[in-house]
């Protein structure tokens, strides 16, 4: 689809908050799936590979195919793992991508189509209290033994995935989540001494590094944003800087007089004479249809308040302010939705407007990148 925004993405911001994470001491495999929260998963991994890192964990294997072939190197984990499909299989042995698998069927799957001699590495899930995707611990013995009868079937690494690690007040759930972990990793490690632990995502990196594994997978924090904001433990992400910018033009400026209304069904009426402006973009591109009353955007430095309803590619905003104070933007200005001088506008503050997380806006929004005008 053909959109009018634009997106950009400060790469340097992402290096920085890479550089961050790595201060813990971990080894990291970012995780970019679903094309890196929205900023591209491609050049995500051509700028980890110029870090030296050499994991990451995408989404689906087809994902982790386009990051090989895009020139990356190391280890990739697909999170989403085979789903039964034999063109996956051959695109996990061909890209050497490993698959998560987390259940038998997937585990005898691997193993039935996987017939030649050639081993194909996989990641294996043990679930530890995230009710997701993952083994029991109960399991671990016997997945363990049918490995060893499967050699072809090769473990680089066994994952499972913090619920709380966010919640300060949940610690001991965290706790018993890494218990059961290295319960699992024990048991698997006697066969394969040499497979990886990873645990923490990044809230239990900032929070819980002694007990994340000796692989992290952050994910939000690379993007610049912090699952910590709103705990009390805020302060262990600090310093992230975002990566993502998204304009939108300006493509009417004009004055609304008192009693007149705005958009479809005359969501807004102007209490007195008010000067208003259409900025292309709208619930097609991913910006929500319906926002707090808080809702800003930033032009001229200046954050001005959404009106009335979003429509499908065009949401208006109050330039009153900025008329009166003689700045008043013209039609073929920026508009920032996200982003902006000074951060004015942050993914934290739309998740806020939207009633969702930062992570949702990213997804959303970052969409427009692959949509050029
Ligand atoms: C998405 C995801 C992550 C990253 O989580 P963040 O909160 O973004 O750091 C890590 N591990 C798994 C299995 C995931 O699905």
């Amino acid at each position: 689809m053909e959109s009018l925004c634009r997106v950009r993405m400060n790469w340097d911001n992402f290096r920085h908050n890479v550089r961050l994470l790595q201060r813990e001491g971990k080894t990291l495999m970012p995780v970019i799936k679903a094309d890196a929260y929205g900023h591209g998963a491609i050049r995500a991994a051509a700028e980890l590979s110029g870090l030296g890192i050499d994991w990451v964990a995408t989404g689906t294997l087809q994902e982790g195919a386009a990051v090989r072939e895009s020139g990356f190197q190391g280890c990739i984990v697909a999170l989403l793992g085979l789903n039964f499909d034999t063109g996956a299989l051959r695109v996990a042995r061909g890209k050497n991508v490993a698959p998560l698998i987390h259940n038998w069927e997937g585990l005898r799957f691997a193993a039935s189509q996987n017939t030649e001699d050639a081993p194909m590495n996989i990641a294996l899930k043990v679930d530890t209290g995230m009710g997701r995707l993952g083994f029991p611990l109960s399991d671990m013995e016997t997945v363990s033994a049918f490995l060893t009868e499967h050699p072809t079937l090769s473990p680089l690494a066994l994952l499972s995935h913090f619920s709380v690690a966010d919640e300060p007040e949940e610690d001991a759930y965290t706790r018993r989540q890494a218990e059961i972990f290295s319960r699992a990793a024990d048991i698997l490690r006697r066969r394969f001494p040499d497979m990886r632990c990873s645990l923490g995502h990044t809230a239990g990196l900032l929070c819980h590094a002694e007990i994340s594994g000796d692989l992290c997978r952050p994910g939000l924090s690379l993007y610049g944003y912090n699952p910590l904001f709103g705990t009390t433990r805020e302060e262990k992400g600090r310093g992230l800087l975002p990566v993502m910018e998204v304009s939108a033009p300006l493509l009417s400026v004009h004055p609304l007089h008192a009693g007149e209304s705005l958009g479809y069904g005359r969501a807004y009426i102007a209490p007195d004479e008010r000067m208003v402006g259409w900025v292309g973009i709208g619930y097609a591109d991913g910006y929500r249809r319906s926002p707090s009353p808080q809702t800003c955007m930033c032009v001229n430095g200046e954050r001005v308040p959404v009106l009335g309803r979003v429509a499908m590619q065009m949401t208006c905003i109050d330039l009153t302010a900025l008329s009166t104070a003689g700045r008043l933007p013209a039609p073929g200005d920026d508009v920032y939705v996200l982003g902006g001088p000074g951060n004015a506008v942050s993914a934290q503050d739309l998740a806020g407007w939207w009633n969702t997380i930062p992570y949702e806006v990213t997804c959303l929004l970052g969409k427009n990148r692959l949509n050029r005008p």
